[in-house]
């Protein structure tokens, strides 16, 4: 069904691109006609204007000159071409004809449409239609002394033909330009869309397929299309990658769920199976609480780490001094610490001051110094630093024990990870990242340095709280 109404989307938006395409070719090249019509119109109806023009001059000259009679006999003296051309009449102030010459192309003339004009002194241009519709002719009304009137005029037909023949070039042309128009639209609009298509029959196999690996064909051209398409390609492997963290999450997950609730089940089993003394009974009640509160601190763990990472997590902002709570911390550990022999210390500014959610960020240092603690041995010493550069607040807590492989340096972010070689060691390989979610939910860095065997050192880096409130003004 998909598929279906996809190959229908492409289709339409392919077609509607082509209409407009070639309905913008047609419409330009419409007017590119028009205009260029109007001008040829234009050009020849001043030209002949002109012609008539000239010979309205010379024959009010002629009469000027010597009246009608010096008029009439100047004409009859003609050698040019006019005679055979021009048509002049002169007609007096009750429009009776004194003088008419009539040259061959005025068959079918209407004489009727010149009657008197208004005498405004000024000459008047006629274009007079005949019934076919190539006849058609200009007259030129000049006024002459004695109220008469000098009508001259010229017959039109051949420039008539000329734009009736451009206006048949057209209509013959207008057919291949508007199949151009589409076929060149369909064309250009097919090649363009291509990235499109390809994007399309990706999705469609990896719905139809759930392969989540395949990939649009990316070619390397410019353009907003294959740049969309890139990006696609770069979300389908970020998204991939955390499918796949996912999957690896839920593995371990379930994995870590099964020893406890194992337990759990099998010391139910054991207590239920024969009828035991109280203290028994007891003893097997208290094994499933101490079970079941570490599922429990595994599940909250790794919501908060979820909420986090998401920006759901909701933060209490406020100022913090670091040093006075590294130091809290630090006397929190100061029993565990001095249980394995480990010397922790500190060194402190007076004050450094940061904006943080004062719970969050204590569960942060004390994920770390845990860590130090859980992975150094007796005799060994753990250093918590704090200083400031460059606005920004610097914490590290550094130890001496068993270091990273670095191999693992990557991963041990990780939800749920685990070194190989700190199994033994109690954990769920969840704080590290709680640290990460948390220092990056307050615009912070994280980082590790580590050699193994030698020790690890991590380092915090955030905004002093001076420095946000400048950069907010
Ligand atoms: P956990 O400590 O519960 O295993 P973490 O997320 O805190 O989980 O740490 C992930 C892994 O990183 C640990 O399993 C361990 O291999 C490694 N690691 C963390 N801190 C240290 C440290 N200070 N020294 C050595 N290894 C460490």
């Amino acid at each position: 069904m998909f598929s279906k109404k996809s190959s229908k989307v492409g289709l339409t938006f392919s077609l509607k691109l082509s209409v407009l395409y070639a309905l913008f070719f047609v419409i330009s090249s419409g007017g590119l006609f028009v205009v260029a019509y109007y001008l040829i119109d234009n050009l020849i109806e001043q030209r002949e204007q002109e012609i008539v023009r000239d010979r309205i001059q010379e024959y009010r000259a002629w009469f000027e000159e010597g009246g009608l009679r010096a008029l009439k006999a100047r004409f009859d003296e003609q050698t040019d071409t006019a005679r055979d051309i021009l048509f002049v009449r002169i007609v007096g102030p009750l429009n009776q004809v004194l003088f008419v010459s009539i040259p061959k192309g005025f068959k079918g003339f209407d004489y009727d449409k010149l009657r008197p004009t208004p005498r405004t002194g000024k000459d008047l241009w006629l274009s007079i239609k005949g019934q076919a519709e190539k006849d058609a002719w200009t007259i030129g009304v000049a006024h002459l002394p004695g109220g008469l009137e000098l009508q001259v005029g010229k017959s039109s037909t051949q420039s008539q033909a000329l734009l009736s023949f451009f206006r048949t070039v057209f209509l013959i042309f207008s057919v291949p330009i508007l199949l151009l128009g589409i076929i060149g639209g369909g064309l250009l609009t097919f090649r363009a869309i291509r990235p499109i298509r390809h994007l399309i029959q990706t999705v469609r196999d990896i719905l139809k397929t759930g392969k989540m690996s395949l990939r649009v064909p990316v070619r390397r051209e410019r353009g907003e299309l294959y740049e969309l398409v890139s990006l696609f390609n770069q979300m389908l492997d970020r998204n991939d990658l955390v499918i796949q963290a996912m999957h690896n999450s839920l593995d371990n997950v379930a994995h870590d769920l099964r020893t406890p609730m194992t337990r759990l089940r099998g010391v139910a089993e054991f207590a239920l199976q024969e009828p035991r003394d109280q203290n028994a009974c007891r003893e097997a009640l208290a094994d499933c609480m101490e079970e079941s509160e570490r599922v429990l601190t595994m599940l909250n763990a790794l919501m908060d780490v979820a909420e986090a990472e998401t920006g759901v997590m909701r933060l209490e902002m406020s100022e913090v001094s670091v040093p006075e709570l590294i130091n809290s911390v630090v006397d929190l550990y100061e029993v565990v610490a001095e249980e394995k022999g480990i010397t922790v210390n500190k060194e402190l500014p007076g004050e450094l001051l940061i904006n943080a959610d004062r719970t969050r960020f204590q569960q942060v240092i004390g994920n770390l110094l845990d860590n130090a603690l859980k992975y150094s041995d007796q005799g060994q010493e753990i250093e918590i630093c704090a200083w400031e550069e460059e606005d920004y607040a610097l914490i590290s807590v550094s130890d001496q024990g068993m270091g990273i492989p670095a191999n693992e340096i990557k991963k041990i972010w990780d939800r749920l990870y685990r070194g190989d070689h700190s199994r033994s060691r109690r954990g769920l390989g969840l704080g590290l990242s709680f640290v990460r979610a948390i220092v990056h939910a307050h615009g912070g860095e994280v980082s590790v340095e580590s050699e193994l065997n030698k020790g690890s050192k991590f380092s915090i880096r955030l905004p002093v709280a001076q420095a946000l409130i400048v950069e907010k003004k």
